[in-house]
């Protein structure tokens, strides 16, 4: 089931469940596919994301399923509907 994210601490309780995130990123015009722990992925990092702050200021959405295919089709959906690139993200790519 996809779950759409908009806190962080929304994020912070899936983190030991198998799954894969979805993080669309406005400014940057990207859509990125994550394992829910990856670094990046996680609000607590400096270098995570931060679904709280994108939320109050527009600047993001962000999707949640266990199916990386559902993850995988709805971040190939947004990127196609905005125009947005889509990458997998290279870090915990598997
Ligand atoms: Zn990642």
């Amino acid at each position: 089931m996809l779950t759409e994210i908009v806190t962080d601490e929304q994020l912070i309780d899936l983190y030991t469940t198998p799954g894969y995130l979805v993080a669309v990123d406005y400014p940057k015009k990207e859509v990125k596919l994550h394992t829910i722990d990856c670094m990046l992925a996680d609000p607590i990092s400096s270098v995570g994301v931060k679904p709280s702050k994108a939320r109050e200021n527009k600047t993001g959405e962000f999707w949640v399923s266990e199916s990386r295919d559902e993850a995988n089709s709805k971040a190939e959906e947004i990127a196609k509907n905005k125009g947005y690139t889509y990458t997998i993200c290279p870090i915990c790519n598997r």
